[in-house]
């Protein structure tokens, strides 16, 4: 049976203000945002997640030079939410790598690509930084056993029976599976693209597979410059994508077919850095229509006094694959038509799911958080009753303001980029010319990027 703890708003045995549900990079760092969060001072969490307590002080003591598989691609507006939650120091000392450049070309356009550099915006110190995912985590749950006053954390736990209030008038109810009854004033879903209490809420939700797995592998590799760049070739069974993880190691996200998946997969260490390095630098015979809609584009763009600074794009020779690194994940799209009902909200992944070439996913839920402690934040200030409908719904309305254009943006790419039908890859090549000259859109895409 779970224990009493200081209840703020109510005298219920094993109540709870908030209880959040998955307690992955967004579920870990939501509780330590609304925990040290002055103004809710006042307000119990429970923090419930499916998997077992790891000792959180040994995973932070990283083997120098080992790495894990999983990674993410942060951007500055996650690295201020982690500043305000005292994770981020931690986190860089331990696994953060800086990219001060972007390099994006396609299959059959070498010497087309954009290049991101952080210079282009000059507001930044790095255009993203690629952390290790457990150790994000872990910095976060190590910081939650400090707040140990306003949060506890429950692990090898889950939510067996839902039943969600049909008004913001009454409480959520909820039993955990050892049976425990608990009530708490919201309940907030950060338990993944499978979210149960997305499912409980029985909202319209929208998805679809891309019929694509990423593999994910470390990679040894041979680079003269600094690593600070990440690399992405965009091939006609999907993009792959180096994010450099220190000197001479980047981590591979590489999307492609089910079966090629299943091939790159059986084949030995050797065979899959041929097949890589061959994916890399392989380029098909130039198609005379297309490169003469690119030499049109250029003139355009020079009359336009735009000139293009075209270079040929020579990416980093892979050397090896860190043994047993290889393991490959199932694509797909997913969107909540609503993120809220009474008392219930949803965050992160369980409200959407994006395609991983544009590296937005976890930072799209980083600033759902930011968006729903902020609102939280006001509507107290107000007098209003936590969780109450106007506090969720301007959640939901400014979340999906921002997440909607991105999410349809990033499947336009999916299924534009890296297409061989003439039409499809001209079109592909003119926004890689004309985005890489112009450096209006170029800083829109950085500052969208960012945010
Ligand atoms: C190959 C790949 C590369 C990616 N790269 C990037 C990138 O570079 N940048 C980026 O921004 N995004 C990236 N993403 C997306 C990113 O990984 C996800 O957006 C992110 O993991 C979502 O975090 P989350 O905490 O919402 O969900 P999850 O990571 O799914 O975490 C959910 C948590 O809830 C727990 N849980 C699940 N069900 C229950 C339950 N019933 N009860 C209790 N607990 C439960 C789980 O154990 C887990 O801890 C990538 C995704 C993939 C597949």
């Amino acid at each position: 049976m779970l224990f009493k703890r200081g209840f703020a708003s109510s005298n219920l045995a094993n109540y709870y203000d908030i209880v959040i549900n998955g307690g992955g990079m967004i579920g870990s760092v939501l509780a330590c945002k609304l925990a040290k969060n002055t103004a809710l001072r006042d307000v119990s969490v429970l923090l419930v997640e499916s998997s077992p307590e790891k000792n959180w002080d040994a995973e932070l003591r990283k083997e120098a030079g080992s790495f894990s598989n999983r990674v993410s691609s942060l951007n500055e507006n996650t690295k201020t939410l982690l500043q305000n939650v005292d994770i981020w120091e931690a986190l860089k000392s331990i696994s953060c790598h800086g990219v001060s450049q972007i390099k994006v070309w396609g299959y059959g356009s070498k010497n087309i690509a954009t290049t991101f550099d952080v210079d282009d915006v000059k507001t930044f110190d790095n255009l993203a930084y690629i952390v290790e995912n457990h150790i994000l985590i872990a910095a976060a749950m190590k910081e939650l056993l400090t707040l140990k006053d306003n949060v506890h954390v429950l692990h090898n736990s889950s939510i067996s029976t839902f039943n969600l209030p049909q008004s913001d008038e009454n409480n959520v109810k909820i039993r955990l599976n050892d049976g425990s009854p608990i009530e708490c004033g919201i309940l907030l879903g950060t338990d993944g693209a499978n979210s149960k209490v997305r499912q409980a809420m029985g909202v319209q939700y929208i998805s679809w597979n891309y019929n694509q797995r990423a593999i994910v592998a470390t990679l040894k590799i041979n680079q003269n410059e600094k690593n600070n760049t990440a690399w992405q070739k965009f091939l006609p069974n999907g993009p792959i994508a180096l994010l450099p993880l220190a000197d001479d190691v980047s981590s591979l996200v590489w999307t492609t077919s089910p079966d090629h998946a299943k091939t790159l997969l059986s084949l030995s260490d050797e065979s899959f850095v041929d097949a890589l390095n061959t994916a890399l630098f392989e380029e098909p015979v130039p198609d005379v229509l297309t490169e003469n809609v690119s030499n049109v584009i250029s003139k355009v763009l020079n009359a336009l006094k735009v000139p293009e600074k075209r270079k040929n794009i020579i990416p980093p020779t892979i050397t090896d694959v860190v043994e047993n690194s290889r393991s490959s994940f199932p694509l797909g799209f997913g969107h909540a038509a609503n993120y809220v009902a009474p008392r219930v909200a949803l965050i992160g992944d369980a409200a959407h799911k994006v395609h991983p070439l544009a590296g937005q996913g976890v930072n799209l839920g980083f600033a759902d958080i930011q968006c729903f402690d902020s609102v939280l934040t006001k509507h107290k200030s107000f007098g209003a009753k936590l969780g109450c409908a106007n506090c969720l719904n301007e959640y939901e309305t400014s979340r999906q303001r921002n997440n909607v254009p991105k999410l349809v943006a990033i499947d336009l790419i999916q299924k534009i980029a890296g297409h061989q039908w003439p039409p499809l890859l001209m079109a592909t090549n003119a926004a890689l010319q004309i985005s890489d000259a112009v450096p209006q859109i170029k800083k829109c895409l950085i500052n969208s990027a960012a945010a």
